[in-house]
């Protein structure tokens, strides 16, 4: 039987990823053969790669075209799935898997065991480490094109077909791992589609069939595909262009016998050696087995610093030695407070190494009696010690550390490297779910801010000379009002908990900041029209431009807070790019310029009547600390690991 209709398609956004897999997955639980029609272009509506790359948008007109026995409940279910606006697009609650805590490495003075101009590194978060290594360089894969003989092509095919199965069941183990959300399992099925795809598989065996051999043909058609992805002008599906990529690459791998390294199975105590770790692969890492991190990129307020420093995991960034010297080391000892690394430590460096490390374990259970006690000056000044947190897997530590509260929660890793941006839903599950963890403690919730150094699928950035100077932070999100309308939002649902506040990154002008406050008002107008209840947020800047600086007279009487991030500000003092090993020497908070400018947003917020607070790394430097309270900061946050150690030295003072 066959039959035909024509629908208007409302789901959101279109059919890009997730709606486009969820789609394919209904059409492939007919028999009927079933075919999707758009400007007379058809394509098979059982490939979600033929799919995508049809680029249907909201309210496009598709023809369906269903033949076989169950066609008729086919196009039924079909076109339901087409006309409902939320299909495909399943929100999961966060179920992220909480870490345990980590230790906290206290700095000790160290007399270093390297020999004079050694390679070193940047010390990026502090502790002695001794270890195997855990080498994560991705393999190099050049596949050269080897000519099939006639009389193989049936084999190679074979060979093929058994290296997409071993992919996908391989992906299918990972996808039993304990502790994945719901996001991760919705990446794992679309990898498994597209390996199955048969845009896809019909292109490596037509290959193959021409001669190729297998690694060649599945290496090419992936780009192949990858470029039509590529060239599609939707941000989402062009993001998919990554899959086809990392898809094919595996199957070619399985096919020469390799794999790529991955951080799921770090041996206890092992240190990750590698040229650089991204967020997202940290953040996904066995944190617990880690021993520590030495990478020859980053800096010490490289993201990945920051999240080392979290968990108390010594790490040592922009290694200045050779990458080939590290792949060979089998074991290293790093120092994290000194930048020092020794690749294959000799038996008197090891004991050394022990010995620095059973001191610090000693120096930190006694700095552990610090954790939970009241931050007051001796002339009796509270000060609050907060939290700096990317994730919620983050809260346990945090609150055994002491934080009381949350100074700074960054909100990018919840936007990055995923398929799709996070829905207002699921953001107000998960501020939520951080509000409660600290409530009645203050939570401090920093909207996006992400630009083009770092891609976020969904949102597509322009190639830019300077992304640090460019189009990032509040600049990007109110341009793009569909991205930060639903965080706003999720920020005042989640509100009524009663202890978020929100502070915007990046602020330069005080248009900006009148901005986002009329885009609040207009998010709590639709949220009242929609009866969602919502509650009262206090809305402060982040005080990390020069520019908010100079006017920070002006800025504080429209603001509620002020928060110094002065990772930003001292790069932007001192025109340093803060990721730039070279220029280690002018990145420093405690440059008379930089405190000039925390000096003067302080009196500002002062004769405003205002707080301020410092969250950049700086807020956690026992030498920068008494200068802070003294110019008038009241709240310091920082990395969970680096509280105790604040605590003592505020009740010190
Ligand atoms: C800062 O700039 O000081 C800050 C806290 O934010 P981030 O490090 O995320 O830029
Ligand atoms: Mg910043």
């Amino acid at each position: 039987m066959q039959v035909e209709r024509t629908v208007c398609v409302r789901v959101r956004d279109g059919l890009h990823a997730r709606p486009a897999t969820q789609f394919v997955k209904l059409a492939k639980s007919f028999q009927s053969d079933i075919e999707l029609v758009r400007d007379e272009q058809g394509v098979s509506a059982k490939s979600s790669v033929k799919l995508m790359l049809l680029g249907v948008k909201e309210n496009d007109e598709l023809v369906i075209r269903a033949n076989g026995e169950d066609a008729t409940v086919a196009m039924d279910a079909l076109a339901r799935f087409l006309e409902t606006p939320d299909a495909g697009l399943d929100v999961g609650g966060s179920n992220e898997a909480k870490s345990p805590e980590a230790p906290v490495k206290p700095a000790l003075q160290q007399q270093s065991v390297a020999a004079p101009g050694d390679p070193k590194g940047i010390p990026a978060s502090e502790g002695a480490a001794l270890g195997m290594v855990h080498p994560f360089f991705h393999e190099n894969l050049v596949a050269d094109r080897r000519q099939v003989p006639v009389d193989q092509i049936e084999n190679e095919v074979l060979r093929y077909e058994a290296a997409v199965a071993q992919t996908v069941a391989a992906l299918l183990e990972g996808r039993e791992r304990v502790g994945l959300k719901p996001d991760d399992l919705q990446i794992i099925d679309a990898l498994v589609d597209v390996a199955h795809d048969a845009e896809l598989v019909d292109q490596v065996k037509g290959r193959i069939k021409n001669g190729e051999d297998a690694v060649h043909a599945t290496t090419m058609a992936g780009e192949d595909l990858a470029r039509s992805f590529e060239a599609m002008s939707d941000a989402y599906i062009r993001a998919r262009a990554e899959d086809i990529r990392g898809v094919t690459r595996n199957i070619a791998l399985t096919l020469l016998g390799r794999k790529d390294a991955t951080l799921a199975d770090v041996p206890d105590g092992a240190i990750i050696v590698a040229e650089e770790i991204s967020a997202w692969d940290f953040a996904k890492a066995p944190i617990a087995r880690i021993g520590g991190i030495l990478c020859t990129t980053g800096s010490s307020t490289s993201h990945v610093a920051i999240m080392a420093r979290t968990h108390g995991l010594p790490a040592v960034l922009g290694y200045n030695g050779s990458v080939e010297a590290l792949r060979a080391a089998k074991s290293v000892a790093i120092d994290g407070g000194t930048g020092e690394v020794v690749l294959d430590p000799s038996e008197n460096v090891t004991a050394a190494y022990r010995e620095r490390i059973r001191k610090e374990t000693e120096a930190r259970a006694q700095l552990a009696a610090y954790a939970h006690v009241e931050p007051k000056t001796r002339d009796g000044q509270l000060i609050e010690v907060a939290a700096n947190l990317g994730s919620l897997s983050e809260v346990d530590a945090a609150l055994k550390a002491g934080a009381m509260g949350v100074g700074l929660f960054r909100t990018e890793l919840l936007f990055m490297e995923r398929k799709v941006l996070p829905s207002e839903d699921e953001q107000t599950a998960i501020y939520t779910e951080l509000a409660r963890a600290f409530a009645p403690r203050p939570v401090i919730v920093r909207t996006l801010d992400v630009g083009g150094d770092k891609p976020v699928a969904g949102i597509e950035f322009p190639e830019e000379e300077n992304p640090f100077l460019g189009w990032r932070g509040v600049r990007m999100c109110l341009d793009q009002p569909e991205i930060f309308r639903p965080q706003l939002k999720a920020l005042l649902r989640a509100a009524i908990v009663g202890n978020i506040k929100v502070m915007v990154p990046m602020i330069a002008d005080i248009s900006e900041l009148r901005a986002v406050k009329a885009l609040v008002e207009d998010c709590r107008s639709e949220l009242r029209s929609q009866n969602v209840p919502f509650g009262e947020i206090d809305l402060g800047i982040m005080m990390e431009t020069p520019a908010a600086a100079l006017t920070a007279d002006e800025l504080a009487t429209e603001a509620d807070f002020f928060s110094i991030g002065t990772n930003d500000l001292t790069q932007y003092v001192m025109a340093a790019d803060r990721l730039n090993p070279r220029l280690v020497k002018l990145n420093r908070a405690d440059h008379p310029a930089v405190l000039k400018a925390v000096d003067l947003i302080c009196q500002a917020a002062k004769k405003a009547g205002i707080w301020v607070g410092v969250c950049g790394e700086a807020a956690a430097r026992e030498d920068l600390i008494p200068e802070f309270i003294r110019m008038g900061v009241t709240e310091l946050s920082m990395s969970p690991a680096s509280i105790a150690r604040a605590k003592k030295r505020i009740i010190e003072l």
